[in-house]
C-alpha cells in the first residue's frame, strides 16, 4: 500500500471526466515543505506563519521574531517548495492558539476576542515588519499572502493600506521586493455572506472551515464538552462553503478550503461537486484526497452535491453517495 501511495505522488490529480485538482499543503514551519513535496503537493495552501512566534513573549514585542529572522524563514519555505507556490497566511493567535503572555484566559470569550487580524491591526509596528518580510521573500519565489479572519470591510481596506505602507518602506529603504497576490480567508460567516464584497478586494479567497463551523454553529472547537455539536455536514455550514465557491467561480476568482474539510475523504466528492478544484490540507493526507479525485466524475457529483445542500439533515454517508 505504501508504495501505492508513492507511485500516487507523481500522478496529476485529475478526475475522471478531466477535472484538474489542486491539491495543497497546510504547514506550520519551513522545514515542513520536505514532507509536502514529498507528498506531492503542488504548493502550499496555508502556511500558519504563527509557529513562528509561538514560545515568544507577545508582551514584549521585542521578543518577536524580527523582520530579518522572518524573512529568512519565508524564504527558506519558497526555496523548499521549489518554484511552487507558497500561501503564506499572517500571524493568526488567539483563542486556540495563544501566544506566551498574552492572557487570553483573562476574556470571557478569547475565540470571539482580539485574534488574527484584528490583533495584527491593532499592533501595527509588528504586523508592518511581518509583511515587510513577506514582501522581500516575494522576490525569491512565488508567494501569496492570505489574511486571518477578516469579517469588516473596514478591516480590509486598513490591511490593504499597511500593505501599501510597507511597500513604501521599503521602497524609502531601496530594498527589493516582490509582486503578491493577495487573498482572504473566509472563517467568520459574515464574511461568507459577503463574499462579493471581499472579491472586489482580493485576488483569491481559502476557505477556513475549522472556524467558520465554529462561528456557525456557535459551539468552540476546543470545548470538549459541545465537540459533539461541532458538526461539518450541518447544512448551514455546507450552505456557506457552496455560495462562496459557487461566487468566486462566477466570477473566475481562485478559491480553496483550507480547513480540515479539505483533507477529510468524506468531503472530497461533495466538495468537487460543489465545483471546488484546490484543497489545501496536511501532507499526510494528500495521497488519499488524491485518490478520491482520481475516482470521481464531478458531472455526476453535481447534481448529488446541489441535493445535499438543500437538505434539512446533516449530509449522511459523504463518501459512499452519489
Ligand atoms: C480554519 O479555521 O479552518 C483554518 C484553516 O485556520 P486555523 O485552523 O489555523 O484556525
Ligand atoms: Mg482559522
Amino acid at each position: 500500500d505504501r508504495s501505492r501511495l508513492a507511485r500516487l505522488r507523481h500522478k496529476p490529480a485529475v478526475t475522471l471526466d478531466g477535472q484538474r485538482v489542486e491539491l495543497l499543503a497546510n504547514i506550520e514551519l519551513p522545514e515542513d515543505t520536505a514532507g509536502a513535496v514529498k507528498a506531492g503537493a503542488v504548493g502550499v495552501g496555508l502556511f500558519r506563519s504563527e509557529f513562528l512566534f509561538m514560545g515568544r513573549d507577545a508582551t514584549d514585542l521585542a521578543s518577536l521574531p524580527n523582520e530579518e529572522e522572518q524573512f529568512e524563514a519565508y524564504k527558506r519555505a519558497v526555496e523548499g517548495m521549489q518554484g511552487m507556490p507558497v500561501t503564506i497566511r499572517t500571524i493568526d493567535v488567539g483563542a486556540d492558539k495563544p501566544l506566551e503572555g498574552r492572557r487570553d484566559d483573562l476574556h470571557l470569550n478569547p475565540a470571539l476576542g482580539l485574534r488574527a487580524i484584528r490583533w495584527s491591526l491593532s499592533e501595527p509596528a509588528m504586523f508592518l515588519t511581518q509583511l515587510r518580510a513577506i514582501l522581500r521573500a516575494a522576490a525569491h519565489g512565488e508567494i501569496h499572502l492570505l489574511i486571518p479572519m477578516l469579517a469588516h470591510s473596514s478591516e480590509i481596506r486598513q490591511t490593504l493600506s499597511l500593505l501599501d505602507f510597507a511597500r513604501a518602506e521599503l521602497d524609502n529603504r531601496g530594498v527589493a521586493y516582490g509582486p503578491l497576490k493577495v487573498g482572504a480567508m473566509i472563517e467568520i460567516p459574515a464574511a461568507a455572506l459577503m463574499v462579493r464584497t471581499f472579491l472586489r478586494y482580493f485576488d483569491f479567497l481559502s476557505i477556513g472551515t475549522n472556524d467558520l463551523i465554529q462561528y456557525t454553529l456557535a459551539i468552540d472547537r476546543a470545548d470538549e464538552s459541545v465537540a459533539h455539536l461541532y458538526d461539518p455536514a450541518h447544512p448551514a455550514v455546507l450552505r456557506l462553503v457552496a455560495d462562496t465557491i459557487a461566487e468566486c467561480r462566477r466570477q473566475n476568482k481562485p478559491v480553496s478550503v483550507c480547513g480540515e474539510m479539505a483533507g477529510d475523504v468524506a468531503f472530497t466528492r461533495l466538495l468537487l461537486g460543489l465545483g471546488l478544484r484546490s484543497f489545501s490540507m496536511h501532507p499526510s493526507q494528500i495521497p488519499a484526497v488524491k485518490q478520491e479525485v482520481l475516482r470521481a466524475d464531478t458531472g455526476k457529483l453535481v447534481p448529488w452535491a446541489n441535493t445535499v445542500i438543500e437538505s434539512d439533515e446533516p449530509a449522511q454517508k459523504l463518501a459512499d453517495a452519489a
